[in-house]
């Protein structure tokens, strides 16, 4: 069973996705580092990748679908994948379930849930530690954030009324929120 996790910037998804996939032998598929990877190639692709990144929007839906399908065709079908980051609006959901249903792969998706306002301050504090451009931003993040609101939490909604969808509370410590999340996925 593979498994998407869904949370607000600064919820601490990135973190929880390696501690899990490290326990559970899951490869992370992390949309955000993909395509930060083609903005750092140099190639006119990766300019324009480049350009959405820095501005906080989402880089156009046959970029970034066509990088999640061939990270998913290429993976043997024994090998369990971690989503993080993917899908983040209504079009990706429907070209994502239909790789997944294609590929003959079946999933679940945790959320872990936060106050939009203590996830930006969270990341104004790892900006100076990670020296990400867009992270350095309050504006940028804060556009990201809508755009979570505005297009992934319809996303999520979704999947929960299609009954793939548990709910953990992400305002605690790394370690607190990591146990909650280790008994859910133990239990997938
Ligand atoms: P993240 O690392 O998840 O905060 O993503 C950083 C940036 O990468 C976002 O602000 C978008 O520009 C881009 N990005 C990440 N995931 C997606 C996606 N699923 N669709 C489009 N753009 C994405």
């Amino acid at each position: 069973m593979d498994l998407l996790l869904f949370g607000i910037q600064g919820s601490g998804k990135g973190t929880q996705a390696k501690r899990l996939a490290a326990a559970f032998h899951f490869d992370i598929f992390e949309a955000g580092g993909e395509l930060r990877k083609i903005a750092a190639s140099g190639s006119p692709l990766g300019a324009t990748v480049k350009s959405y990144i820095d501005n906080g929007k989402l880089v156009p839906h046959g970029i970034i679908m066509q990088v999640v399908r061939e990270a998913v065709m290429m993976r043997p079908k024994g090998q369990r994948i971690l989503f993080d980051g993917i899908p983040r609006d209504g079009d990706q959901k429907k070209d994502f379930d239909a790789v997944m249903r294609e590929a003959g792969r079946d999933f679940r998706a945790i959320h872990l849930l936060l106050d939009p306002e203590e996830g930006v301050q969270r990341i104004l504090g790892r900006a100076k530690v990670e020296g990400r451009a867009d992270d350095a931003n309050e504006e940028t993040i804060r556009h990201r954030m809508r755009t979570f609101v505005s297009q992934t939490i319809p996303v999520i909604e979704s999947y929960k009324r299609e009954g793939k969808v548990i709910e953990v509370e992400g305002k605690r410590s790394v370690e607190e929120v990591y146990e909650v999340l280790e008994k859910v996925v133990r239990n997938l």
